[in-house]
Parts: C-alpha cells; sequence; structure tokens
C-alpha cells in the first residue's frame, strides 16, 4: 500500500470489542490474563500481549505500528515528548568515557542534554560543524557513540550531507541518529541516506494543530544494541513513553499529515517567495529558496517540499520586537507546524538564557525572527507581514 493509505487504515493490535472505526483510548494501567502461565509469558516478553501501561498501551502501539509501517523502520517507539525520545535514544548509546559528534546548531534543549546534562556521567559532546567533512572524519574516534545531528537546523536552516556522513561514521562503526521534526517522515526516506535513528518531536507536524506533546524513535535496526536497550531497559526504567491520549490525537494526526504538510510546505514557499521583495526584510532563509546555500543539497535529500519554518532578518532587535507587536493574524507563540501561522524571536526566548557569546557560536541572531507557516490563505499571512512592517 501506498503512505497515505497506510496513514489512514486501521491497524490495531487487537480487534476492539465494540468494533470501533477510531483507535480507542486504553487509558487504563493494567491487562488482565487468564492464568499464571499467560501472566508469565507476557512478563518475560515470550508473548508480545501488554502486561502494564508503562511500557506497553495499545492505543500507543497502534500509532507506532502505523508509523512503523510508513517508514519501514524495524522498531517504532513512542515518547510523552520530542525531549524523552531525544534523550531516549541519547541514553541507548552513551556510556562513562564516550563522546557524541554533534553540532552547536541544535535545538537549544538538545544543546543542553549534551552540554549539561550528560556531562556528569562523563559523556562529553565534540562540537563540529557539521557541513564540514573532513571536521567530521577528525572528531570521531574509538569512544565516540554516535553522530548526532538535526536533518535541517532551527533556526539557522542549515542541512547536513546525510550519505557523506553516514558514510564517514559506519566506516568507523558508529551509528548516526539524526532529528527530523522539521520534514516529516512521510516526505522523506532517511534510511536511504544511511540515518540509523530518526528522532522527532510529534509534537510539531504530527499533532498538526499544536494538540499534544509527543515524541518518537524511529529506529531503522541497523544496530541492534540499540533497540535492546530501548525496548528493553530504558522503557521500564526511565518510564517516558507516550501518554494514550496523546498517541490518539496524533494518531488522528498522522491521518491528515500528508494533506497537510504539502499544503504549509506550499504556503511557506509562496510566502517565502512574497517576503523577499519586501521592504525592510535583510534576508530571508528557507531552503526552498533557489539562492539558498542548501537549496540543492536539501531537494537532492527530501525532494521537492521545503518544510514551513522560514527565518527572518530585520535592521535590529527592536525592529523584531516592534515588528512581533503589530502582527493581527499571525500568533506571538512558540512551537512549530501548528495549523496556524506563529511567529517567535527565538534570541531572547527559546535561547533567551543563553550568553551572548555562546548565542554568536551557535549562530543564533538578535536580528532573527522565526517563522512557522500554517495553512492560512499566503496571501493573507504575506499580508500581515507588510502591515507589521510598515
Ligand atoms: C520542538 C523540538 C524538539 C523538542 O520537542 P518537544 O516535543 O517540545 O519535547 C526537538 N527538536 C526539534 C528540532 C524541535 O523543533
Amino acid at each position: 500500500m501506498k503512505k497515505q493509505t497506510i496513514a489512514i487504515d486501521k491497524s490495531f493490535v487487537r480487534p476492539d470489542a465494540y468494533g470501533s472505526l477510531a483507535v480507542p483510548i486504553y487509558t487504563n494501567v493494567s491487562f488482565e490474563f487468564d492464568d499464571a502461565a499467560a501472566m508469565a509469558d507476557a512478563f518475560t516478553g515470550r508473548t508480545k500481549a501488554p502486561d502494564y501501561a508503562r511500557v506497553e498501551n495499545p492505543t500507543v502501539t497502534n500509532l507506532e505500528n502505523r508509523v512503523r509501517e510508513l517508514t519501514g523502520a524495524a522498531h517504532v517507539t513512542g515518547y510523552n515528548s520530542g525531549m524523552a525520545a531525544i534523550s531516549n535514544a541519547l541514553f541507548a548509546v552513551v556510556a562513562q568515557g564516550k563522546n557524541i559528534v554533534t553540532s552547536r546548531h541544535l535545538f537549544g534543549n538538545t544543546l543542553a542534554l549534551v552540554t549539561t546534562t550528560l556531562m556528569p556521567f562523563g559523556v562529553k559532546p565534540r562540537l563540529r560543524d557539521l557541513t564540514n567533512l573532513e571536521q567530521v572524519e577528525a572528531a570521531i574516534d574509538g569512544n565516540t557513540c554516535c553522530v548526532y545531528l538535526e536533518i535541517v537546523t532551527n533556526p539557522q536552516l542549515e542541512v547536513a550531507d546525510l550519505k557523506s556522513i553516514a558514510e564517514i561514521a559506519h566506516g568507523k562503526g558508529v551509528p548516526v541518529i539524526a532529528d527530523s521534526t522539521v520534514i516529516p517522515f512521510t516526505e522523506t526516506n532517511l534510511k536511504s541516506l544511511g540515518v540509523d535513528i530518526e528522532v522527532l518531536s510529534s509534537t510539531k507536524y504530527l499533532s498538526g494543530g499544536g494538540t499534544s506533546l509527543g515524541g518518537l524513535v524511529i529506529d531503522y535496526g541497523t544496530f541492534p544494541e540499540i533497540n535492546k536497550r530501548i525496548k528493553g531497559d530504558l522503557l521500564f526504567n526511565i518510564g517516558a513513553y507516550m501518554n494514550p491520549y496523546s498517541a490518539y490525537q496524533q494518531t488522528l494526526g498522522l491521518e491528515t499529515l500528508d494533506v497537510r504538510y504539502k499544503r504549509q510546505a506550499a504556503n511557506a514557499q509562496h510566502v517565502a517567495e512574497g517576503l523577499v521583495d519586501i521592504d525592510g526584510i535583510e534576508r530571508v532563509t528557507y531552503i526552498g529558496l533557489k539562492d539558498n546555500p542548501f537549496y540543492e543539497l536539501a531537494r537532492k535529500q527530501f525532494g521537492p517540499t521545503s518544510g514551513a519554518m522560514i527565518a527572518i532578518d530585520l535592521a535590529s532587535k527592536e525592529a523584531c520586537y516592534e515588528f512581533i507587536n503589530r502582527l493581527k493574524l499571525i500568533h506571538r507563540a512558540t512551537n512549530l507546524f501548528d495549523n496556524r501561522t506563529l511567529a517567535i524571536h527565538p534570541a531572547s526566548t527559546i535561547f533567551g538564557l543563553f550568553p551572548d557569546r555562546q548565542l554568536e557560536q551557535m549562530d543564533v541572531r538578535q536580528t532573527t525572527i522565526r517563522l512557522s507557516i500554517g495553512l492560512e490563505d499566503p496571501d493573507d499571512i504575506l499580508d500581515d507581514i507588510r502591515q507589521a512592517l510598515k
């Protein structure tokens, strides 16, 4: 079946007792067994029946199964946020004395995770320019546990050459973990580019309307030890599994993801092209613009769409604040890929607690506004931006 059919088609773990057409929400904690042997089989993994909802829940499993079929992954695990998915994927590979080869161009909390949270456990980040393959090659050594990157960084919109990085990493026996939040898995085939583990915040495109937090680890099975740690150890002992109500909302989101994404990406393309001609905007950063340095690479890796995140630069921080305050349609809010268009000044909010010197190293500028383009008519979005700049 084609992707959109898989996204819609029901794949209940067991038939629902009432034949519910939409996935039922199982909010219970435990599951009853017919006899002691069946109970022992389930608890020790000899059968696949759920036993306790911290580690398995039919509503979540249903979502995981659909994503597994859609991506061709070996294993998919749902978490209660994107950060939970990212931290658990990293917990599966780190150990004392190991290093993570990554970049300063990371989602703020992910950067803090690798530079601060993991530090006391003897895990060191190696922050490199991942667009420089020689730096990547030189950074990987016998203690490297993974190369970690974002397929399109936020808010810099830098695109890594996944195939080349994966070749270097795999040559040294090291897995590549990629955050794919910014372009959904319905659009890409990251496995074919050498990504071993895909992590993402399903809070974003999947939930769609900003309805629920969630995260996914999509494991292509190329480093089997990772799944053993994730499903056999971390799920039990960390306890960050997705909650069933989020899984329900995100299953509904998955059913319309492809349609929404394509429309949102088309809107973003239209808005980005319009922004180029507006006075007062000094720079438009969008990987779908032909003069963007990552245009060709992004096309090659992700196909004809370019996501719905755009960064614009104005003359100063004050100009950014004034612009944001004058918006009438576009919402002043964080989050990405809500159905509505959102604007934020990343340097003073998401990255507001980072010192200036670090912001500079991360290329998070005081003059940048991040836009997440929604499903409104794109001409109305452009009109709002024009009036706010007047
Ligand atoms: C939002 C986001 C995260 C974190 O996801 P949460 O669901 O908020 O925990 C991680 N990476 C990227 C690229 C994001 O945009």
